[in-house]
């Protein structure tokens, strides 16, 4: 389905954003690669948008989601999941399989396919620990398997060895043995450490080595430091808030001054995790 003009805050987790030119939501993996091979617009992958800030002035371009890729199962105790399966489905599923090390998906709230563009993680895991291949589609609409020799997966970050492509679906193998999360106990520890219910897109900053980003900028005195209706939060200091109708500027210039401060203090450069369009 191809609609326009679509405000991008309606899909990002900062609930602000500019429009989109054009948004397309394939109904498989067919309908998306005879898309691509037509497309010559430039393309934005998106998940859940909840590491995604979007600026004001919009993407000229098509923006896809991967809605109806929620394929979920279990083959020979490998997990294939599309690239539209939510994390907290991920998580969920292995539970009720049996199979451990997938309680820290949980607390992400974001899709297979931005999890894996991000080597999201958190409580010591990240997602490509577990993955044996990717299905992948490039931007001609051809599909490839490919593994996780084909990538270079780091912090946070994950190069391709193969340009233009994106994720369509992951198997992952998750062990049998060693159960040492809880998946409440995992959510409860991040209720009480992050600003739940309020408009943010996770920790803005990657930790820069042998320091904590948040620590850095709350010793800055930065906590509860506004533009516009963007705010440091005062529960989390690696998060900003959209507290009152912020734009994509607001939350931009937050992160310019948060850049700033903490060089001109500590002469620390952070760098984003936030994705900025
Ligand atoms: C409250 C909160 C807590 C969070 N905690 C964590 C945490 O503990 N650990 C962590 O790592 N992150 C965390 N995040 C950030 C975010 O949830 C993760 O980065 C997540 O993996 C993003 O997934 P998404 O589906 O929302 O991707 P999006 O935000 O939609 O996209 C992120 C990037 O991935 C690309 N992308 C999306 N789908 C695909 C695809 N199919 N193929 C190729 N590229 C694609 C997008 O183009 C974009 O560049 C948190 C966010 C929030 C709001």
């Amino acid at each position: 389905m191809l609609t326009h003009n679509q405000p991008m805050g309606k899909y990002c987790s900062f609930r602000t954003g500019g429009i989109a030119q054009d948004f397309f939501i394939p109904e498989n993996l067919n309908d998306l690669s005879k898309f691509l091979k037509n497309n010559q617009k430039p393309v934005l992958m998106l998940g859940l948008g909840s590491n995604l800030l979007v600026r004001d002035q919009g993407f000229d371009g098509v923006v896809i989601k991967l809605k109806h890729f929620n394929q979920l199962e279990i083959s020979n105790h490998t997990i294939v999941a599309g690239a539209g399966t939510t994390l907290a489905k991920l998580s969920r599923f292995c539970e009720s399989q049996g199979l451990n090390g997938a309680e820290f998906l949980s607390a992400i709230p974001g899709n297979v396919g931005g999890a894996l563009a991000m080597n999201a993680g958190a409580f010591g895991s990240e997602i490509w620990q577990f993955v044996s291949s990717v299905t992948t589609v490039n931007t001609q609409g051809v599909v490839f398997e490919r593994s996780p020799e084909d990538f270079d997966i780091s912090y946070r970050q994950v190069l391709s060895n193969n340009n233009n492509e994106y994720f369509v679906a992951a198997n992952f193998q998750f062990n049998k043995i060693n159960k040492q999360d809880n998946i409440k106990t995992l959510l409860k520890q991040r209720n009480t450490s992050q600003p739940i219910g309020e408009a943010n897109c996770g920790s803005v900053f990657k930790n820069p080595k042998n320091h904590y980003a948040a620590q850095l900028i709350e010793d800055s005195n930065l906590k509860g430091f506004c533009v516009g209706g963007a705010c440091v939060s005062n529960k989390h200091a690696n998060f900003i808030i959209n507290q009152n109708e912020a734009s994509a500027s607001d939350i931009e210039n937050l992160i310019i001054h948060i850049q700033q401060t903490v060089k001109s203090k500590f002469n620390i450069d952070l760098e984003t995790e936030v994705v900025v369009i």
